[in-house]
């Protein structure tokens, strides 16, 4: 979720080629037909009916390219990397963040320790544990027991996102620059110590490992900052509709509160649509962590889509504070504005 207070980066990047770069991962079958996914979220690549340009006082913002009908599907999003939570990673598939197990029928695959881990890892399909390869092959070349157990005993999401966008990086899936075009979060000085721990971490897990120096040479505490300052704000907590917690949580020891997710990711274009606590769009997950893109209601030509950040049940007061200490921002919405 990005806030967009900033025009900084449109100077220096044209909106048409930011337009562009947005598009990949998405795709749209046009109005309410939701598309058939495969491991990459959806095999239509027409354009979705948006455009990403300047808003009047948020920096860029989302707008429908033609009338969208309420309940329509606007697009899907895959992620560019997603994270199941810790104590959920044996229920759900490690890839693509899907239910494992559900239905009596619904097999899925176990994949024995490799390499430097004793650790068992979960797939819904072959597909995922093919797609998985991009991270999965450089992860199971260290001994992750000392960073997952600092994640799991400081209940630490973010550096799980990290860890796998590095990885990807090593393996050539991304280039280490790949989050560079979303919002950062501002940091403050108390903020840098815990970062430079989890760095130091990350750091001594690969490097021990028979990882090389040059495929390293990206893995700067600079670059761990900036690439989770920048998570920190456009992560999504992946919540699946329709689905029993109680089952899910059954066997876990984690607080339904601190875990009602089956994990975060992290995606490029729902990170371009700004809040709104009255908003007439949302995302949902159904199936996985591939994102779905929904109207609320019916939306003319040319009107900025919006989300909503935080559960907009809150109070005015309440809203405000959520807004100013998670993204840094007031919140001007009408409904704000109206003291609702
Ligand atoms: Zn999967
Ligand atoms: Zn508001």
């Amino acid at each position: 979720m990005v806030r967009s207070l900033s025009f900084r980066r449109c100077t220096s990047l044209s909106l048409r080629r930011l337009n562009i770069l947005l598009y990949r991962g998405v795709s749209t079958t046009g109005n309410s037909t939701v598309p058939p996914e495969g491991s990459n979220g959806g095999i239509t690549r027409s354009p979705p009916p948006i455009r990403v340009a300047l808003t009047e006082s948020a920096g860029r913002g989302v707008f429908a390219t033609r009338r969208i009908g309420s309940g329509d599907l606007i697009h899907t999003a895959a992620p560019v990397v997603a994270h199941p939570s810790i104590s959920l990673r044996h229920k759900v598939c490690y890839f693509c963040l899907k239910q494992l197990g559900i239905d009596r029928n619904s097999a899925y695959i176990q994949e024995e320790p490799t390499g430097n881990t004793n650790q068992r890892f979960h797939f819904c399909s072959e597909d995922c544990r093919e797609s998985s390869k991009v991270f999965h092959e450089v992860e199971c070349q260290a001994d992750w027991s000392v960073y997952d157990e600092y994640c799991r005993s400081h209940q630490l999401k973010y550096p799980l996102l990290v860890k796998r966008l590095a990885c990807m990086v090593i393996s050539g899936a991304l280039p280490a620059n790949q989050l560079d075009i979303l919002q950062p979060e501002k940091l403050t000085s108390e903020m840098i110590p815990a970062m430079e721990e989890e760095f130091g971490l990350l750091w001594s897990t690969l490097t021990e490992s028979c990882i090389s120096n040059e495929q390293m040479a990206f893995l700067t505490k600079q670059w761990y900052i900036s690439i989770l300052a920048r998570i920190r704000i456009n992560a999504f907590r992946v919540e699946l509709v329709g689905m029993s917690y109680e089952d899910l949580l059954s066997s876990a020891a984690a607080s339904v509160e601190a875990e009602a997710a089956v994990g975060n990711a992290v995606y490029m274009l729902p990170s371009f649509y700004n809040h709104d606590c009255d908003p007439n769009a949302h995302i949902v997950w159904t199936e996985n962590a591939n994102a779905r893109m929904k109207a609320l209601r019916d939306i003319p030509e040319g009107e900025e889509l919006r989300i909503c950040y935080i559960d907009a049940s809150m109070d005015r007061d309440a809203r405000q504070a959520r807004l100013l200490e998670g993204f840094g921002f007031r919140c001007n919405c009408l409904r704000c504005v109206s003291g609702d």
